[in-house]
């Protein structure tokens, strides 16, 4: 044992502080296009690096050991405080009546939710793996972890839209207790009114995994109406530019209340207090800039996918491309274009600091939150066509990457 340490010691002599260093500063110099990720403003990163992010908070109203309490642990009254100021936060971002900021990650926030709505033995139906939605729904995952079994909803690829009169059908057939919506590959909204009468003449709740459309959803800008669904839920930092992090939110307070009380010791326990703060100054900048940003973002997006379409580059969904922060190119016909795959390109683009997914999928929303506007969409689709094509176009990603001057949109309501 002792030999093994020390070998290993002597063969990594590199500081892992060094090696993040190096990453930010290489994700720094890369034009980065992942629709699961965004930058953060500077305040947010102080708030989740801050002192609060080391300490334990958990408010118990009740007894331990025969006593009353208020929280588990002493010098808590500040991480209370941000805690219940990002909760009211996320509420009139939102516009609903209760938000639950506690979830560790958007995969926790669903099973949170999927364990209080779902019960044992019960039926999902939501958008199968194949056409893009969420892994964790997919069998083997979620569905086996909480005893429930889950069918697919029925999904016109071409379109990239719910087959609605075939989901009528498979609805009155499977009788679903939970009727759930969202995406991991999700360029457009849903027709949620008729989702919601389908659900209503077999008694089945809908819910919405928003974790990519979270930053359009609180601008305004994706399914205006998502506040008709039971619960909507996601990640924090993907299209919204929080950090890394889960979300439920919900207009029914008895509901929030089974969630809330489900999370501590089944799902999780301390709730990483420096991220919640953290959260509660992203949602402070997007109750201010959100509508802005959201819509910066859609319309990169759609420039974006235009530009690329125009340059050659096989895109699904023509001529409308997108509705969101995601434009997602076509495997098939890259393939038959380029002789390579989604995952192939992600590393031809990445050898010249071009960041996307192996999975093909690009996304504009750390674009718009760093402040690039649909004029420079141009350009980047200049880049990426170029670089697919086989061109270097270093020059080109590093003068884009060079014209930001390092202040998201949430900085510079800081600095003012
Ligand atoms: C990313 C994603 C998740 C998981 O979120 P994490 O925050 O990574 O745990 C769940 N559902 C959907 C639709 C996602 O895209």
């Amino acid at each position: 044992m002792e030999k093994y340490f020390i070998s290993w010691r002597d063969k990594s002599p590199m500081n892992p502080l060094d090696v993040a260093m190096k990453h930010s500063a290489w994700r720094g110099r890369c034009l980065n296009l992942q629709p699961s990720e965004n930058h953060p403003s500077r305040a947010v990163r102080r708030a989740l690096a801050s002192d609060m992010e080391f300490r334990y908070s958990m408010e118990i109203h009740g007894e331990i050991h025969g006593e009353i309490v208020d929280n588990a642990y002493g010098g808590a009254r500040f991480m209370e405080e941000a805690l219940h100021l990002t909760e009211k936060l996320a509420c009139d971002v939102f516009g609903v009546r209760c938000a639950e900021v506690r979830p560790l990650s958007g995969h926790l926030a669903a099973m949170a939710v999927l364990g209080s709505l779902v019960p044992r033995g019960g039926r999902v139906m939501a958008i199968p793996p194949e056409h893009g939605g969420y892994d964790g729904y997919g069998p083997g995952y979620l569905p086996d972890m909480l005893g429930f079994e889950c069918h697919p909803i029925p999904f016109n690829p071409s379109s990239g839209e719910v087959n609605y009169e075939a989901l009528a059908d498979e609805v009155r057939r499977v009788k679903p207790d939970v009727i759930l919506l969202g995406a991991s590959y999700i360029a457009f909204p849903y027709d949620l009114g008729y989702v919601l009468d389908v659900a209503e003449e077999v008694g089945a709740e809908v819910a919405y995994d928003a974790s990519h459309v979270l930053g359009l959803i609180a601008g305004g800008e994706f399914q205006g109406d998502i506040i008709k669904v039971k619960v909507f839920y996601g990640s924090t930092h993907k299209s919204f530019p929080g950090p890394q992090g889960g979300i439920i939110l919900t207009n029914d307070e008895e509901f929030c209340q089974k969630v809330s009380s489900s999370l501590l010791w089944r799902y999780q326990d301390n709730f990483h207090p420096g991220r919640v703060a953290a959260l509660g100054v992203a949602l402070w900048e997007m109750s201010r800039v959100g509508p802005d940003y959201a819509r910066c973002v859609r319309r990169c997006s759609r420039k974006l996918a235009a530009e690329l379409a125009e340059s050659g580059i096989p895109l699904k969904y023509a001529p409308s491309y997108t509705d969101s922060h995601q434009i997602l190119m076509d495997s098939a016909r890259l393939r038959e274009k380029y002789s390579m795959g989604p995952a192939a390109i992600s590393r031809l683009l990445e050898e010249q600091d071009i960041i996307v997914d192996r999975v093909g999928r690009l996304g504009t929303a750390e674009l718009a939150w760093k402040g690039y506007a649909p004029g420079d969409m141009e350009r980047i689709a200049e880049a990426v066509a170029g670089a697919i094509q086989g061109r270097n176009v270093r020059g080109l990603v590093s003068a884009i990457v060079g014209r930001w001057d390092g202040l998201t949109l949430g900085d510079r309501l800081h600095e003012t």
